[in-house]
């Protein structure tokens, strides 16, 4: 308990791509080369996430869905410097607590494996044998089924569903080596093969932030005191459909911070005009002590220890990057 009152918040479960982006994050964590995403009805209907990484144990499935149950901290240092992505052992719970859930998984290769199914806060999960190659599926439908209140707070299908894209749009960005699929009511929106030279990374950047982005793309690589910027800085655009085009990771974790974007902002006023909307896709590679991403787990939010090398460092790859962009 002590534990779970060091964590900063709860999981919460607000809607088909906060789910989406537990179970992807789970997959990677479990360290799937491939994961499918299929989504019915903007994900309110059935979203299915399947990976082929190390699957559970048939014992261990039980496990998976109770409340703070993970497998992946052991101490509580191991907050500090939080690895995989997950941490916080109760997202599979949350979700089995608000839909009709059905975990299924195989570790290796017979074929063969267990699944479980709950409906709703009747957690008493039977254990039977699946059809199931190595890896995972969980299958998630019904959302919020048994809690008509949080369901009215659901908006169109069409909606829904752009959320749970920019989801995988995300994830996609910062697992390049983990080739993703996204369907929607059967009809096939994404396939990324995974890419690991600079001509698939591109390629793979076209698909998800379209092509405009990338034809304009300049790559940023720039470093200090062994923090790593790199990614992608795009034309700036009066287009407003590139407003969103804002990525920037910190240690694969999206992030929206001030010092992050006046450093933007700055570096885009002293190379070019006002007014303009900044695309880019960045990560920034940095000691995890030297960074506290638990300030709130759900809200993006990160503090830097030293926010001025990092603001620095971020103005002078993308200053750099764009002087050559200057008119
Ligand atoms: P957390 O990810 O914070 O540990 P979750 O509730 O998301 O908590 O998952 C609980 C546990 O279930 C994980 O710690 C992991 O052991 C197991 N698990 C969940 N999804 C997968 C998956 N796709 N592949 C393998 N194990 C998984
Ligand atoms: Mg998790």
């Amino acid at each position: 308990a002590r534990l779970a009152n060091q964590i900063a918040a709860g999981e919460v479960v607000e809607r088909p791509a906060s789910v989406a982006k537990e179970l992807i994050e789970n997959a990677i964590d479990a360290g799937a080369r491939v994961v499918e995403v299929q989504a019915e009805q903007g994900g309110i209907a059935g979203l299915r996430v399947r990976d082929d990484g190390d699957g559970i144990a048939r014992d261990d499935l039980p496990l998976a869905l109770a409340r703070h149950a993970t497998s992946k901290i052991h101490h509580l240092d191991d907050l500090e410097a939080v690895a995989t992505l997950g941490f916080r052992g109760e997202a599979l719970a949350s979700i089995a607590s608000v839909s009709r859930l059905t975990l299924t998984s195989s570790q290796d290769e017979s074929g063969l494996g267990w699944a479980v199914r709950t409906e709703g806060r009747d957690m008493a999960a039977v254990i039977e044998p699946a059809r199931h190659p190595r890896g995972t599926s969980v299958e998630v439908r019904d959302l919020f089924f048994n809690t008509p209140a949080r369901r009215k707070f659901l908006r169109s299908e069409t909606t829904e569903f752009g959320h749970l894209e920019e989801v995988v749009r995300r994830i996609a960005l910062v697992s390049p080596q983990v080739s993703f699929s996204l369907t929607h009511n059967q009809r096939v929106l994404w396939q990324l093969k995974p890419a690991t030279s600079e001509a698939e990374l591109l390629r793979r950047l076209g698909q998800i932030c379209g092509q405009p982005f990338v034809q304009a793309a300049r790559p940023i690589s720039v470093e200090t005191a062994g923090i790593h910027l790199h990614g992608w800085m795009g034309l700036p655009t009066f287009s407003r459909s590139q407003a969103d085009l804002q990525y920037f990771f910190v240690n694969g974790r999206m992030v929206r911070d001030k010092v992050v974007s006046h450093a933007v902002r700055q570096a885009y006023a002293d190379v070019l005009y006002h007014g303009r909307h900044p695309a880019f896709v960045l990560f920034l590679d940095i000691d995890p002590g030297a960074v506290d991403v638990n300030v709130h787990p759900t809200k993006h939010e990160v503090r830097f220890r030293e926010q001025r090398l990092v603001h620095d460092l971020i103005y002078r790859g993308l200053h750099r990057a764009l002087a050559d962009l200057r008119p």
